[in-house]
């Protein structure tokens, strides 16, 4: 099933909690949230007949994530119902990494495919200030039972000014180490990145010239149809990482993501304003029949080209107004959409 720019929906991103335990200065920098009521949230019954609908619609890739998953009380049941389902070919996680060595062995077992670990610098200072909590040798922990039990992951890296962007090399080398393949984000102006300025953006090329100037030619790795959002390259040695340029290289032409928050509401991009209620629907009742035509309409009509279009505006500040507009809707932030 194809959307007016002819992108399939394949991906499909969902969001288990809106909580977190860390407060990243470029996610949640604010003192408080309005959180989703409690009685919002999809039990995984409720998840799990929606990721029904998805997968016989052409989805076959699904992240979980949050604010941060493992939160979310005993995950690896709706990993296990997840993994079970035909048609489902990739099954990962996004996570901070603080809770994870306590429940690797358990998402393991659950048949969670591959994890991919949130990590932006290595020094212990600047976590706390980055994160608001001392928490880095947690993260260790999670990376270093990840590496043990699942063999590698990925690790992603928000790239800002100032901030963390003398640790690239570094970066690359602990990932060496981890068997993880680091992937450098730029720092995007979305929802919940109030401290969002464009002098804080480290650019693609920025990040390839500040690597190539210290491990000298960097090849970029040819993935010809790939959708995925990371371009990848390697160093001499082989080593490989990737960048996300979301912000100033949008990829929207390929972009196949979709994301259901934890409370059943269907974004059809990262800076959509509005999203598609599925929990409402599915709380009166509705079967799989009428749930596949409100997704199928949604995808046909879908022409979101949200990062194109903020990068079109040339002048650009934080994407949505802290008092006007967060506050009043928590499905406006990050941490609630998944990222
Ligand atoms: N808590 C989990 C984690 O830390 O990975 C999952 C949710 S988090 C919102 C998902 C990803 O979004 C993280 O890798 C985080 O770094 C990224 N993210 C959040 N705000 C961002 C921003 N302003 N620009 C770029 N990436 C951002």
């Amino acid at each position: 099933m194809n959307d007016l720019l002819g992108r399939p929906l394949r991906n499909l991103r969902l969001s288990v909690t809106d909580r977190c335990n860390l407060r990243c200065e470029y996610c949640m920098p604010e003192d408080d949230y309005v959180w989703l009521p409690r009685e919002d949230v999809l039990h995984f019954e409720e998840t799990s007949a929606l990721v029904d609908v998805f997968l016989a619609l052409g989805v076959d890739k699904i992240r979980l994530t949050g604010g941060e998953p493992l939160l979310r009380r005993d995950l690896p049941s709706l990993v296990r119902m997840v993994a079970a389902k035909p048609g489902l070919t990739d099954l990962a996680l996004t996570t901070n990494g603080v809770l994870l060595a306590d429940q690797i062995d358990a998402l393991k077992a659950a048949g969670l495919g591959r994890i991919t670990v949130s990590l932006d610098t290595l020094h212990r200072e600047r976590f706390v200030r980055l994160t608001r909590f001392d928490q880095l040798d947690a993260v260790h922990a999670g990376i270093a039972a990840t590496q043990r039990v699942f063999g590698g992951m990925k690790i992603d890296t928000v790239v800002i000014r100032g901030v963390n962007d003398d640790e690239l090399a570094a970066l690359v080398e602990y990932g060496r180490a981890a068997n993880a393949e680091v992937r450098f984000i730029e720092y995007m102006d979305v929802g919940g990145a109030s401290r969002w300025s464009p002098s804080r953006v480290v650019s693609r090329r920025e990040i390839l010239d500040a690597l190539s100037a210290r491990y000298g030619d960097i090849a970029p790795i040819d993935e010809p149809g790939s959708a995925a959002p990371a371009e990848r390259f390697a160093l001499r040695d082989g080593t490989t990482f990737g960048i996300i340029a979301s912000t100033t290289e949008p990829f929207c032409r390929t972009c196949d993501r979709s994301r259901l928050t934890a409370d059943g509401m269907w974004y059809l991009c990262l800076y959509a304003t509005r999203g598609i209620d599925l929990r409402a629907p599915l709380r009166r009742g509705a079967g799989a029949a009428e749930l596949t035509q409100i997704i199928t309409d949604g995808w046909r009509g879908r022409d979101d080209r949200g990062a194109e279009d903020r990068l079109a505006l040339g002048d650009r500040r934080a994407f949505v107004p802290v008092q006007d507009l967060l506050r009043k809707d928590p499905h406006l932030e990050m941490h609630t959409r998944g990222g």
